[in-house]
């Protein structure tokens, strides 16, 4: 680890003063807590892609078209190298009528006039896809955890702040009857877990067609491993680069994320250069939200709160109550 904080800050002095340029920028140093064992070819999440690589969408510019066929097709995700089918051979059940996939019952319908008759019961939700819910990194992983607060003990933990909103998310979905995979319910004993959690997802049986969703909470770059400035905060939700289902799954998120929670909109992501391993490795369209910077002194307030954490779940549920409804053309 030190080695690597040295070859770190070597690369950076050598890339300040004109050093070979034979690989991307180095990833900013973020402090001795900061620690990623994979492979450099992958980042893990956000916070470990070069800023320079980054490119960004806007939700708006984003085309959520809704198909009119009301059949998905096979959901491999085409653009995806050595993406596979996995899905069943038979076609997908037909969508049922829209009112059916509304999670809130019309108003208007129970007529209970005759108390013998049973009141309909509220509309079964049919489900349209299973939903591969990642809550990112395991207990053991080496950094993903906010500095120190003042009082010497307090820290916010990225692995304990994903899992509580997949669990809030895995909690409503139950109730919807939206159908979903939880990717890494073992995510005490794991660290990183990354090649795990791709495979485990690429390999679930599934008769429906299936998305990936990698729950996260950001760390800006700092010099010294401290606090970033209050600039850096908010939310962005990321996508594989030529993905356009990805990136039309990651507009609706990033929307839902953004109107809840009222956190500043810093748009959608992708990168050429460093790919997100959960993105790239996944063979069915797959996203990854970072909600909000854990290494923000005020907005990581925030996110220890339960109150905030409901919000960003039922935004998550929301966005896939949306793509549940309108499939994703
Ligand atoms: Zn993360």
């Amino acid at each position: 680890m030190f080695k690597k904080l040295i070859d770190l800050f070597s690369n950076f002095f050598s890339s300040l003063f004109g050093g070979k340029k034979d690989k991307p920028a180095p990833t900013p140093v973020k402090g001795p807590t900061s620690g990623n064992e994979k492979s450099p070819d992958f980042a893990e999440d956000s916070s470990d892609v070069p800023v320079d690589t980054i490119v960004t969408v806007k939700v708006a510019e984003v085309n959520i078209a809704i198909p009119t066929g009301g059949n998905d097709g096979p959901f491999a995700d085409p653009d995806k190298e050595g993406a596979f089918e996995d899905t069943p051979k038979e076609e997908p059940t037909p969508v049922p009528p829209k009112d059916k996939t509304d999670p809130t019952p019309p108003v208007d319908k129970p007529k209970p006039t005759d108390p013998t008759t049973k009141p309909p019961t509220t509309s079964k939700h049919e489900p349209r896809y299973l939903w591969c819910l990642d809550n990112g990194h395991g207990k053991l992983q080496p950094g993903k955890r906010s500095p120190l607060f003042d009082d010497g003990k307090t820290q916010f933990f990225e692995y304990e702040f994903n899992r509580d909103v997949v669990e809030k998310i895995m909690k409503t979905l139950d109730k919807q009857g939206v159908k979903y995979f939880d990717v890494v319910p073992d995510y005490l004993e794991v660290g990183s877990f990354l090649e795990e959690r791709v495979d485990r997802a690429n390999k679930k049986k599934s008769d429906l067609p299936k998305i990936y969703v990698s729950v996260h909470s950001n760390a800006g770059p700092t010099a010294d491993g401290s606090w970033v400035p209050n600039t850096i905060q908010g939310v962005e939700t990321w996508y594989a680069q030529n993905s356009q289902k990805g990136m039309k799954i990651a507009a609706v998120f990033q929307k839902h994320i953004v109107e809840k929670t009222g956190f500043k909109d810093r748009n959608l992501k992708s990168t050429a250069i460093s790919s997100l391993y959960v993105l790239t490795k996944t063979t069915m369209p797959a996203i990854l939200t970072e909600n909000g910077f854990y290494n923000n002194k005020e907005q990581v307030k925030e996110l220890m709160k339960d109150a905030v954490r409901q919000k960003i779940a039922d935004a998550h549920v929301d966005a896939i109550l949306e793509i549940e409804k309108n499939g994703i053309g």
